[in-house]
């Protein structure tokens, strides 16, 4: 079977001669209760962000952790083929591919989404390729409960949001997802299956949440799970200036449970009738109109809004809900008549991108180049990165929506592989880069030079930041990246991968023979 991979090494004409891609072959020698595709491996080659296109040796759809096992092993044993774990391969930067390796098609695992109780807690046991949607709704529908902390978008797997952090508006209470995990099965980079948790092998535990991939295949993970409420008050509140946007909005956040929202997020859209960028990318329903009357005259070129909901139950009084929402707007600064709500279904609230998904697919829009770019920026950078990016090199948007909100160090756990910046409060800039132009080449290098330009600005002015989804080409890169964690992070990859065959798409360590 090794023989049978390795051929595909060789110049394509003497490949083909060979002609030994004989996929019944390879799946027997592998053993697979799966399935192996050499030929058709588009998909495997592609990914959400679709600048890189890079073609493996095979498919494969493993049946279970056993097949990994099998897969794994048989990597090892060859002088050079790598296996990359593809979730749902919604990646900016090919971080799922593997050049001329195998890619692990983790979506086609037999699903698992199984409710358990324990300790006096519930949980819920998914498998690594589940994606969070279908947590969602067998949670919410079949018990009632949901997890407590999701990512906005929920067309992506358990194991490819774990590899990375996964975060959203809940992350500021309850952490990112990797805080909110209890438990994995994991298949490491020796071919090893190991049942991990805080006390239980605790270095792969912790090496693996946000460990990009490096360690392990997370195979299932046991998550936290809270009863989930009926109802959810959504809301956007706009600001003019960074200085009162940032202050409501660290307000909120550092605020006990019970005396704020349940969700907090941000964003910066330009000051004007943009359809896109600007004030009509505000209002939350078609009916509502935003009165650009009431931005003061002073307002720069870039507006702010915060983004808030509140959970509640069917059952509550409106009355209650008016109440308890009007308590916590009155001590905020937003400009008056400029705060919109509606109110929806918990369910709706969390599959709310999935509406931009269905547009987006309609107009051609999700399958075109996204050259997205997400960072973390310490507060005490915070308002210069606003200055310098937001008003000046992104002044006249990004063609989609621009994030910015804080989080809170304490909800992190150090002991993970996730790096963030020092200090309490941080916060993530994701610039989502949503255009038709972007079908042309020219375009997209011209956002990819961009997203550069603002790396680069970070860099000249000292800012303390960290890439979200990172993304280097040279060691010089990560190593940077890793700053003081970098020796931890080598020693892990050492300990469970040391042939480096994991996750090569990420393009931190080379694969050794
Ligand atoms: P992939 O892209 O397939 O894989 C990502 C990495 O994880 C790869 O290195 C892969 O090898 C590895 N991997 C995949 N599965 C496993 C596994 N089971 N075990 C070990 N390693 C594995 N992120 C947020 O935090 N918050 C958001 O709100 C958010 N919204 C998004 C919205 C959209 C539309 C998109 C495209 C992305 C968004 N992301 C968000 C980013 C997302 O978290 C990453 O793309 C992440 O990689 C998950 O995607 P995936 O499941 O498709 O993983």
């Amino acid at each position: 079977m090794i023989a049978c991979l390795e051929q595909r090494f060789l110049p394509d004409s003497e490949a083909e001669t060979r002609a030994d891609d004989d996929v019944s072959s390879l799946c027997k020698a592998l053993e697979l209760n799966g399935s192996i595709d050499c030929g058709s491996v588009g998909v495997a080659s592609k990914d959400f962000g679709g600048l890189y296109a890079v073609k493996p040796v095979a498919f494969i759809r493993p049946s279970g952790a056993d097949d990994l096992v099998r897969v794994v092993s048989a990597a090892a044993r060859s002088s050079n083929l790598t296996v990359a774990a593809r979730g749902n391969g919604h990646s900016i930067n090919g971080q799922a591919m593997a050049d001329r390796g195998l890619v692990i098609d983790m979506r086609t695992m037999e699903e698992r989404i199984e409710v358990v109780s324990c300790g006096g807690a519930d949980y819920v046991d998914v498998s690594g390729g589940a994606l969070w949607e279908d947590v969602l709704k067998r949670c919410v529908l079949g018990f009632g409960l949901a997890p407590r902390s999701w990512t906005d978008y929920l067309g992506l797997t358990v194991g490819g949001t774990l590899s990375n952090a996964g975060i959203s508006g809940q992350a500021f209470r309850y952490g990112p997802q990797t805080s909110n995990v209890t438990e994995m099965e994991v298949v490491t980079g020796k071919a090893e299956t190991l049942v991990c948790s805080e006390t239980q092998n605790p270095e792969i535990f912790f090496a693996i949440l946000g460990g990009l991939g490096q360690f392990g295949i997370i195979t299932r993970a046991r998550v936290l799970l809270q009863p989930a409420p009926d109802m959810v008050r959504w809301m956007r509140l706009v600001y003019a200036e960074f200085d009162a946007f940032s202050r409501d909005a660290e307000f909120l956040v550092t605020r006990p449970e019970g005396d704020s929202f349940d969700y907090v997020e941000g964003f910066v859209f330009v000051n004007s009738s943009d359809p896109v960028n600007g004030w009509p990318s505000v209002p939350l329903t078609p009916e509502q109109r935003f009165n650009s009357g009431r931005v003061p005259r002073t307002a720069g070129s870039v507006l702010y809004c915060i983004e808030v909901a509140l959970h509640y139950k069917s059952s509550d009084h409106a009355s209650t809900v008016d109440m308890a929402v009007s308590r916590m707007l009155g001590r905020l600064g937003f400009i008056e008549g400029l705060e919109f709500h509606v109110d929806v279904g918990y369910m709706e609230f969390l599959l709310r991108v999935k509406r931009v998904e269905e547009d987006a697919r309609a107009n051609g829009i999700w399958d075109a180049p996204h050259p997205w770019l997400n960072l973390l920026v310490s507060k005490r950078d915070i308002a210069d990165f606003d200055r310098t990016v937001f008003k000046k090199i992104l002044r006249d948007g990004v063609g989609g929506p621009m994030l910015v909100y804080p989080l809170l160090r304490s909800k992190w756990d150090d002991r993970t592989s996730v790096v963030i910046p020092e200090g309490e409060i941080f916060y993530l800039v994701a610039l989502l880069r949503f255009d038709p132009a972007y079908s042309k080449d020219s375009v997209v290098e011209k956002m990819v030079a961009q997203n550069q330009e603002i790396i680069q600005c970070c860099m000249k002015n000292g800012f303390d930041f960290k890439l979200y989804l990172p993304h280097y080409q040279s060691e010089e890169g990560w190593k940077r990246h890793f700053g003081n964690r970098w020796t931890r992070f080598v020693e892990r990859k050492a300990r469970f991968d040391p042939m480096a065959i994991l996750a090569p798409g990420q393009k931190i360590f080379s694969r050794s023979r």
